[in-house]
């Protein structure tokens, strides 16, 4: 079994496991309320020293403009570096080449390539724009062709992509993706820390040897997060499901229960060797927070002096 995120041997120090690299995934509010909290929320994981952080693009590209100014923001009032996701959807090539010379006049360095999903929604058949970008590969490809020092992540499918044949399409994908410029992929939301590690085994004898990141999602809503996390093809196993029963009406102990398993998983990977680790935070910082506390990390401020 392949047990590490890198290519590399896990780094150790005086026998103690380096400390871990995080990145956190926000969305792009849509209201003032919103704004406010994914604030809070920046605040709050920001002296937690995260390598980055990324703002995804809605479905269609429908929040074209709310992700480039939450990334602007970010640039203008934090130190943190910023990643921009992007998809092929709806747009023409020149539409989106746009797009990413603005992020690049800005100062932006970093972009998630994707392709996106249909325009009808998961489980259509997809189609890409006459004009535009054909796939994924052809984006990232894009991408670096115009600016060679914008670097570039892309997704990857623990347990495959729902449109994909089988596992060897999956991979072929990741594999164009790779060799177009890509140098990061960051996994969809998996609970089965095996079946990371066997698609990990799958991608290696591919010869892909980029970081492939796990992507964590701590559930604070169980149900919501298991009707949307199902959609976008990830298995929710009987046992975590067991984990919630009976918590419906009941907040509080459903969140223990969410950072203890979230907390359980990524201190298995660790414990494997796994040192980054890239969470979907809902715009919520309570949860990752103390996730990433429990992975030894600790925010800035309370560091002890050198
Ligand atoms: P690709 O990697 O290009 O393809 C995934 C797999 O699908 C491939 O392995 C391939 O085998 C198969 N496939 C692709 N195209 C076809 C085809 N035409 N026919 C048959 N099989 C095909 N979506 C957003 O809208 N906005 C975001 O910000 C966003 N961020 C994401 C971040 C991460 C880390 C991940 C994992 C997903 C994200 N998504 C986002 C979801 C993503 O857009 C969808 O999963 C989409 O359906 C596939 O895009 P992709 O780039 O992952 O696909």
């Amino acid at each position: 079994m392949t047990d590490l995120t890198t290519p590399a041997t896990a780094d150790r120090q005086d026998g103690h496991l380096k400390r871990p690299a995080i990145s956190f995934e926000f969305f792009p509010p849509k209201t003032e309320e919103m704004e406010r909290n994914l604030w809070e929320t920046i605040k709050r994981l920001a002296p937690l020293e995260p390598k980055f952080v990324s703002v995804t693009y809605g479905a269609g590209g429908s929040t074209r403009e709310r992700t480039h100014s939450t990334i602007a923001r970010i640039l203008k009032e934090t130190a943190l570096l910023p990643a921009a996701h992007l998809t092929c959807v709806g747009a023409s090539r020149g539409e989106i080449d746009e797009i990413v010379d603005r992020y690049h006049e800005v100062g932006v360095r970093h972009i998630v390539a994707l392709r996106g999903d249909p325009v009808g929604g998961i489980g259509t058949p997809y189609s890409s724009h006459p004009d535009g970008y054909q796939s994924s590969a052809d984006l990232v490809a894009g991408i670096k062709e115009r600016h060679g020092d914008i670097e570039v992540s892309v997704s990857a499918y623990p347990e495959k992509h729902p449109e994909s044949r089988d596992f060897d399409a999956d991979i072929d994908t990741l594999k164009a993706k790779v060799d177009a410029g890509a140098t990061r992929a960051i996994t969809q939301v998996f609970f089965d820390n095996d079946l990371y590690f066997r698609y990990l085994d799958r991608v290696r004898a591919r010869g892909i040897g980029i970081p492939i990141v796990p992507g964590i999602m701590p559930m604070h809503n169980f149900k919501q997060a298991r009707n949307f996390v199902t959609r976008n093809g990830t298995s929710v196993p009987d046992w975590l499901a067991a984990k919630f029963e009976g918590l419906d009406d009941d907040a509080e102990t459903r969140k223990l229960v969410a950072a203890t398993v979230a907390a359980g998983q990524v201190q298995k990977l660790a414990k494997h060797g796994v040192d980054t680790f890239h969470f979907y935070t809902m715009n919520r910082a309570d949860l990752v927070f103390a996730i990433s506390h429990l992975l030894g990390i600790r925010a800035k401020s309370a560091q002890k002096a050198a």
